[in-house]
Formats: structure tokens, C-alpha cells, sequence
């Protein structure tokens, strides 16, 4: 027993020794690399990626089939910038996208907006309030793009890295007034028919208040109900309702290409049906690192959804009908590239706060219509654009 008593010891202690070195080493780590200016948040970063770049010609066409509409969450302008200097000079969005234009952001009762309205703006056409979800702003609820596409006879999917009850999916599959209801958001997926569904945020599925559990109630809805990627690989075609993670997916480092091989698992499910289809992919999290105006956790993230952006620009070009519109829904972090450098892919940036900026945000387009988006545009823009080419 005192030798127990003595071992157990032995090791809280060695452990928490242990703990002190990693904090201290950390602690000295992120200080040499972000310094605090009057300005904002001062840091550095040298770019060390090898993913895949693409080079893809234009489509000749003009006939849109299909509508895949990617959003970076908080991926502003100087956002791609720093990962086009990051990545010394390369990009697949900037390298690839035929058209480009300028998207404003703002909220109907606030300049600053959040996911929430902006994406209810880009899947409903309507400016509304901060917060909201998929409602105008007297909480009425508005028909998305999905609802739309699915009334149609289109297919739809939603591919994000959040949970599906965050602000972005939510808004192209449920009503609500408040963003942080989101156990009610949950629910709103019972009844939103999008045929491909992959993101995280069981939790507020199958741990309810309530005690419902929805992952059963999409099983019993005709869904093929996914708890891991292993499972969603092996879904066959039909609907899909894939939940893979309790909270939101791990930053890029940690989740590999996932969020590459849902999207490729969606295109070939989506694209069965012959009427044709929309889909939203997000990388989402790339908002999360401009909160926390973390530059090197950032452009990794940028650099996965470019990843994406390459092999969903190779499969459109395939295809040859299919529009693809990638943008943000708002800048995170009002980011400054201050200095760097090209060739060894080195650069500094400055952080002015730790939430978003009403900066406009650039809109990348590629496929046939895909000159439809260039100029200056409204977000409420982007969904009017899309119900009147895939005719909604
Ligand atoms: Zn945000």
C-alpha cells in the first residue's frame, strides 16, 4: 500500500514537472513569434506547405447543371495574401479562378457581421439580422437555396468542418432567430431533405436536453447515419447524414485531408442524379485562427481549403457544367500583411482585433456563368445569382 502511495506520487510529480516544461516551453515559443504593438497583434510566419496546386482551363460552354458554392469562413482578401506569399506565390484559388469580384458583408442591424447573417444573406437573399439563422428580420423564416435546389428535384449537400449546428450550415438548413439555439437548430435538420450532409456537432444531436436522439430519428428518415469517416467511405449512394465528431472537426493539421475526401464523396453521390445538384463546402474553421489571430495555425487551414478548391476546380473542369463560387462570408481578425518575402515564404502580419472586420471579401468563380460574378456584388447577390442560373 505505502509503495503504491509512493509510486503515485513518484509519478504526479514527474507528470507535473513535466506539464511546467511544456507550458514554459510554449509560453517562450509563441512569444518570440507574436509580439503585442499599439496596433494589434504583431507575428511571423514561413510557409511550409506541399499541397497539391492544379492548373485547370476554362469550361467553353455555357450550360450550368450544377452549383458548388465553398466559403472560408473569416478568408478575406489579405487572409489569401498571406497564404499566396506563404506558399511563395502559389495558390489554386488565385491561380484557377476565372472571374473575380467584391462582396460587401454587412448585417441588416449591425456593419460588423457574423456567420449567421452573412449566410443567411448568400443562402436566402436577405439581409438580416446579427445572430440570426435562415429568418428575415422579423424572424419569419425564408426558403434557402437547399430548400429551393430539393423542391427543384436537384441534389444537395452540405460538407463543413464545424459542427452542423454553427452559424454557416445553419443557415442553408434552418430558421431561427439565434445562432446559439442551437439544440433547435438540430431539430430543423429532420426536415431540411439535403441529401449529403458531413460535419461534426453530435453533441447537439444525440445529447439533448430533450433526450432525443436525432442521429436514430435521420436513421428512421431514410438517411444513411455516419459516426465516422470509416463509415461515411463505405455509405453507398443515397442520402447521407454524417456526423464524425462530438464537437467541430480538429484543425487541418490534426484532421489530414478529410475534409478533401468528404467532398470528394459528395461530388460522387451528388452527381448521380441527372437534374443536377448544389452544394456548400466550408472550410470553416479558418475563421477560428483569426479569432485567436493565430497566423501559423491559420494558413495551414487556408492552405486545406485550397487543397479542396484544386480538386473540386479539376472535377468541374471534367465535367464541364458545373459553376463553381468560392468566397467568404466575412474577414476574422482585420489582418494587415506588413512584410515578407516571396521567394523564401516569409510573412509578417498584424492582427487588429479578435473578431471580424467589414471589409469586402473577394468572390472567385470558375464554369460557365462564372463571369455572372465579377464586379462589386451584394452577399444577398450571391444567392440571386444562383436561383436564377440553376433556374430555382
Ligand atoms: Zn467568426
Amino acid at each position: 500500500m505505502q509503495l503504491t502511495t509512493y509510486l503515485q506520487h513518484a509519478i504526479m510529480k514527474y507528470i507535473s514537472t513535466y506539464l511546467l516544461f511544456l507550458s514554459f516551453f510554449f509560453t517562450v515559443e509563441s512569444f518570440a513569434q507574436m509580439v503585442q504593438t499599439e496596433n494589434g497583434l504583431r507575428s511571423s510566419y514561413t510557409g511550409h506547405s506541399n499541397h497539391k496546386i492544379v492548373q485547370v482551363e476554362p469550361v467553353k460552354g455555357k450550360k450550368v447543371k450544377n452549383v458548388i458554392l465553398m466559403i472560408g469562413d473569416g478568408m478575406g482578401l489579405t487572409q489569401l495574401s498571406t497564404a499566396y506569399v506563404a506558399n511563395k506565390g502559389k495558390l489554386n484559388i488565385l491561380d484557377n479562378a476565372t472571374h473575380t469580384g467584391l462582396s460587401k458583408t454587412y448585417s441588416a442591424n449591425k456593419l460588423i457581421t457574423d456567420s449567421g447573417a452573412s449566410g443567411t444573406a448568400m443562402a436566402t437573399g436577405q439581409k438580416t439580422n446579427y445572430h440570426s439563422i435562415g429568418v428575415d428580420t422579423q424572424g419569419n423564416a425564408l426558403q434557402s437555396l437547399t430548400d429551393l435546389a430539393n423542391n427543384k428535384g436537384l441534389s444537395t449537400g452540405v460538407v463543413v468542418t464545424c459542427g452542423l449546428t454553427d452559424a454557416t450550415p445553419a443557415a442553408f438548413c434552418a430558421n431561427n432567430i439565434d445562432r446559439d439555439r442551437e439544440e433547435e437548430i438540430a431539430l430543423d435538420y429532420l426536415h431540411c431533405d439535403v441529401d449529403f450532409i458531413f460535419g461534426g456537432g453530435r453533441t447537439k444531436f444525440n445529447q439533448r436536453s430533450d433526450k432525443r436522439d436525432l442521429m436514430q430519428e435521420m436513421q428512421q428518415k431514410g438517411y444513411q447515419v455516419c459516426y465516422s469517416w470509416q463509415e461515411t467511405k463505405l455509405a453507398q449512394m443515397g442520402k447521407v447524414f454524417a456526423v464524425i465528431e462530438d464537437g467541430q472537426l480538429p484543425l487541418a493539421d490534426e484532421r489530414g485531408d478529410l475534409f478533401n475526401k468528404a467532398i470528394l464523396k459528395a461530388l460522387e453521390n451528388l452527381s448521380a442524379n441527372k437534374k443536377g445538384f448544389f452544394t456548400l463546402f466550408e472550410g470553416s474553421r479558418i475563421d477560428d485562427c483569426g479569432h485567436w489571430n493565430k497566423v501559423s495555425q491559420l494558413i495551414p487551414e487556408i492552405n486545406d481549403f485550397d487543397q479542396s478548391v484544386g480538386e473540386v476546380l479539376q472535377w468541374a473542369e471534367q465535367d464541364g457544367k458545373t459553376l463553381v463560387v468560392i468566397l467568404a462570408d466575412h474577414e476574422t481578425g482585420a489582418l494587415t500583411l506588413t512584410d515578407g518575402n516571396l521567394s523564401k515564404g516569409e510573412v509578417t502580419v498584424n492582427f487588429a482585433n479578435t473578431s471580424h472586420s467589414d471589409i469586402m471579401v473577394p468572390v472567385y468563380s470558375y464554369g460557365p456563368q462564372s463571369e455572372l460574378f465579377s464586379g462589386v456584388m451584394d452577399n444577398t447577390d450571391i444567392f440571386n445569382k444562383i436561383k436564377s442560373i440553376l433556374k430555382l
